[in-house]
């Protein structure tokens, strides 16, 4: 594994260690490409920012500081930035033209929240019977990668609907054929497999096996140590090979320039 487009930064206050020191670790370790892909700045409905963005007025400067990296380090790693970028019918227009206006390259679709993010909304991870929620998750990042703007889904198994497993396995086969159509990849994610979260959740992954979706890697970085990841690469290979997946390798960037 030679590279990776899912790397976080201090700057969404949940992650340690510089962009500096995790693309030397990166370097060290091997890594050719890299991208870094914090959480997009967003303001809200209610005029709050969710506490794990990028700050909105810190947007631009993410952007610049990541472009003097790639220029210092061209000549050892290809780096690229963008941003983790959720899905919202409503507001996507807006979102994107705030991205592009940032100066980020690239986008892959986090779906963290759907909609809403104050404390009435729901969180993909809390577990839910809910089916409304669930189908509006699965309509999201259908849409999302409709979209073509969206490099690859980032953790597209993150939701945890714990109700009728056919009904599991049924909407989220509407992602996986999504994804094999349009050739938009979905994400095996390292910091589930590195903190034991509900995704990589092997259900989702067998249907992803079944339709065949392309499927990459991503490291989600949010430590210095984390920029390169052994010991999850193994498990996750061995995860696409035990069930057959389409694993395609470093995904194509889709440019939003
Ligand atoms: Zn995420
Ligand atoms: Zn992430």
């Amino acid at each position: 594994m030679n590279y990776n487009y899912h790397t976080h930064t201090p700057l969404c206050a949940h992650a340690s260690g510089t962009p500096e020191e995790y693309i030397i670790n990166a370097i060290e370790n091997g890594m050719e490409y890299m991208g870094f892909s914090d959480h997009m700045p967003f303001i809200c409905a209610n005029k709050n920012q969710s506490g794990y963005r990028v700050p909105y007025d810190k947007g631009k400067l993410y952007c610049d500081e990541i472009k003097k990296l790639a220029l210092k380090y061209k000549d050892k790693i290809d780096i690229k930035v963008g941003f983790e970028m959720e899905y919202y019918p409503e507001n996507f227009k807006e979102m994107l033209k705030n991205a592009r206006d940032f100066g980020a390259e690239y986008l892959i679709l986090g779906e963290h929240f759907i909609c809403d993010e104050s404390v009435n909304g729901h969180y993909s991870s809390k577990d839910t019977e809910d089916i409304d929620l669930f189908k509006t998750y699965v309509d999201n990042i259908c849409q999302g990668i409709k979209t073509g703007v969206y490099t690859y889904i980032a953790h597209p198994d993150m939701f945890n609907f714990v109700g009728d497993k056919e009904i599991y396995r049924e909407q989220m086969r509407r992602i996986c054929k999504v994804s094999k159509e349009y050739d938009i990849p979905l994400e095996i994610n390292f910091l589930g497999i590195r903190t034991n979260r509900i995704y990589p959740n092997r259900k989702f992954l067998e249907v992803a096996a079944e339709e065949q979706s392309p499927i990459v890697f991503g490291l989600d970085a949010h430590s210095t140590e984390d920029s390169y990841d052994g010991e999850s690469l193994k498990k996750a290979m061995d995860i696409v090979n035990e069930l057959g997946l389409n694993y395609i390798g470093r995904p194509k960037i889709i440019s939003i320039k």
